[in-house]
């Protein structure tokens, strides 16, 4: 008796890690042909100057819009799309395409690009983000590259000397969700970034939290003494803003001043710039 339910707990584990490991598959398929399709694209979301309230760059999100299942968000396939290594090829067409569409945008408005850790892996990372550059005709200044803290987790000289060779063509480095590491603080003596971002997760419960609070005004005062450009992430009410301005937070970003949205969009926002500053 005991064997046969064994054996069919077994098979029932089976079944589901086949439908599993089948549906993976298709949606590994379904992504290359996606990319080879030209039916991933980006977003921008705007970066303000938390004085001026004026636009100095965007983020460039991944969006993919699969044609059964519908918008499908990064946190699902960007992970996929590492694992199969498909992100170096798909890194290489954010960078070219993000970069052609900021040398569009009134100089010095910037472009900021995700790079996952996996591209470090690529020995031609610096190149491609040399001939983006290059065929774009953007600034180098203009282009700052987003990481996350696991680019620097221990054992990673290689990833270290990768950013230094980045950072020689004069590009930004901005450390991305900063505080949700494991050792936020070592990762800024490994190299000095440019930017720090500070995690959503702190910025959303700003105010409520004297945690978050303490460690919000923590970090703003760490990157002012360093000279790193602070920027909130996920800034969505007046009353978040307003104790980022208080606390002399330099940049922000967030819903409250406008969501992920297509190229054509970003272009207005900056025409229409002098209005929103108002
Ligand atoms: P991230 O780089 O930290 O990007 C910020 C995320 O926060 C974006 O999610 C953005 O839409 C979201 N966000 C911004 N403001 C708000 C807000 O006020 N409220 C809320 N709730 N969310 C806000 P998204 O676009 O879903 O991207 C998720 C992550 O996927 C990114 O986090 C990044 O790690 C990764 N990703 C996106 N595009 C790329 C890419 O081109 N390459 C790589 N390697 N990773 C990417
Ligand atoms: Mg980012
Ligand atoms: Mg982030
Ligand atoms: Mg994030």
């Amino acid at each position: 008796r005991a064997k046969a339910e064994g054996g069919s707990v077994a098979h029932g584990f089976e079944a589901a890690m086949d439908s599993w490991a089948r549906s993976r598959r298709r949606r590994e398929t379904d992504l290359h042909e996606a990319f080879a399709r030209g039916e991933l694209t980006l977003a921008y979301q705007p970066v303000l100057g938390v004085r001026s309230r004026e636009i100095l760059g965007f983020e460039a999100l991944l969006r993919w819009q699969h044609s059964v299942e519908g918008a499908i968000p990064p946190s699902d396939f960007v992970p996929l799309a590492e694992e199969t290594g498909l992100i170096v090829p798909i890194g290489a067409w954010v960078l070219r395409q993000a970069c052609a569409e900021a040398s569009l945008w009134a100089d010095p408005i910037r472009v900021a690009v995700n790079l996952s850790p996996v591209q470090f892996r690529d020995p031609g990372l610096v190149a491609t983000v040399r001939e983006a550059l290059a065929l774009s005709g953007l600034a180098p200044q203009r282009l700052e590259l987003e990481v996350t803290e696991s680019v620097l987790l221990a054992a990673s000289e290689a990833n270290v000397a990768t950013l230094h060779a980045l950072r020689q063509l004069g590009v930004r480095i901005a450390m991305d969700d900063f505080g949700t590491g494991y050792c936020s603080l070592s990762y800024l003596q490994r190299f000095p970034f440019d930017t720090i971002k500070i995690d959503r997760s702190f910025v959303n419960r700003l105010g409520d939290d004297p945690h978050s609070t303490a460690i919000v005004r923590a970090v703003i005062g760490l990157g002012a003494s360093l000279g790193i450009v602070t920027v909130a992430e996920g800034v969505e009410t007046e009353a978040q803003f307003a104790h980022l301005r208080a606390e002399g937070c330099g940049e922000v970003q967030g819903y409250l001043f406008g969501r992920p949205a297509p190229a054509a969009e970003a272009r207005r926002l900056i025409r229409r710039e002098p209005d929103l500053a108002a």
